[in-house]
């Protein structure tokens, strides 16, 4: 479907992307709806997977490096 841009159920070419934004797109992937029949699809892409490990990295080290911070302080 996201490669042929067409839709497997009715053939309709009529694919929307859907991309909401915001973490929940990012975790989800990308949502290819046929605006024909209503059929979709869900893709996770390769890079997708990468950045999700890239905001779960710089949220660990945030994570740590505040709790150092509050550790050192306090
Ligand atoms: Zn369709």
């Amino acid at each position: 479907m996201k490669v042929s841009g067409k839709c497997p159920k009715c053939g309709s070419t009529d694919i929307k992307e859907n991309m909401m934004g915001g973490m929940g797109n990012i975790m989800s992937g990308r949502y290819y709806r046929c605006g024909s029949c209503g059929f979709t699809e869900i893709w996770q892409s390769k890079s997708d997977v990468k950045a999700i490990y890239a905001l779960y990295t710089i949220l660990l080290g945030c994570g740590l490096g505040l709790l150092g911070y509050f550790f050192f302080v306090a």
